[in-house]
């Protein structure tokens, strides 16, 4: 049976960090605050995985208190959200995720970002998607202040 799930990030964005997105490290003034290296879209592609599971989000499993996640390589999170489907018998089918982001440009980084993705879930690359938006300068993410990832995760679980 086909198992869809959905997940959804957001990470301020903030002067003296690096701007990490789908374990590409992306040139830019600013980067994401978080106790990981606050990759949003690799945690919302997890939270989709790890939703269409029936399973609590990646806080649940990897609490921002604990020391051990910090500036941890979220492809660990990923990892794990495979490892969970793989202990169920199940199968990715596909995963899809849209970055929302005012600055920078993105697009040249979008297949680094699905390389990543595809090798921290053992999938081939075409069961990746990747596109990135901006916010037509509404709203906290049009201002910079933030950057935000939704995801959805096709799970074919026995
Ligand atoms: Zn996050």
């Amino acid at each position: 049976m086909v198992h869809v799930g959905i997940g959804y990030d957001v990470h301020p964005l903030v002067e003296g960090r690096k701007l990490i997105l789908g374990g590409v490290d992306i040139p830019h003034t600013k980067g994401l605050e978080g106790h990981s290296d606050a990759d949003a879209l690799m945690h919302a592609i997890c939270d989709a995985l790890l939703g269409a599971l029936g399973e609590p989000d990646i806080g649940h499993f990897f609490p921002n208190t604990d020391p051990r996640w910090r500036g941890a390589a979220s492809a660990v999170f990923l990892k794990e959200a495979a490892r969970q489907v793989g202990a169920r018998k199940g199968t990715i089918i596909n995963v899809d995720a849209t970055i929302i982001a005012q600055q920078p440009k993105l697009f040249p980084h979008i297949q680094a970002m699905k390389t990543n993705i595809a090798e921290a879930l053992a999938v081939n690359i075409k069961q990746v998607g990747i596109k990135a938006t901006t916010n037509e300068h509404l709203g906290f993410i049009g201002r910079e202040e933030g950057i935000a990832a939704m995801a959805v995760a096709n799970v074919d679980l026995p």
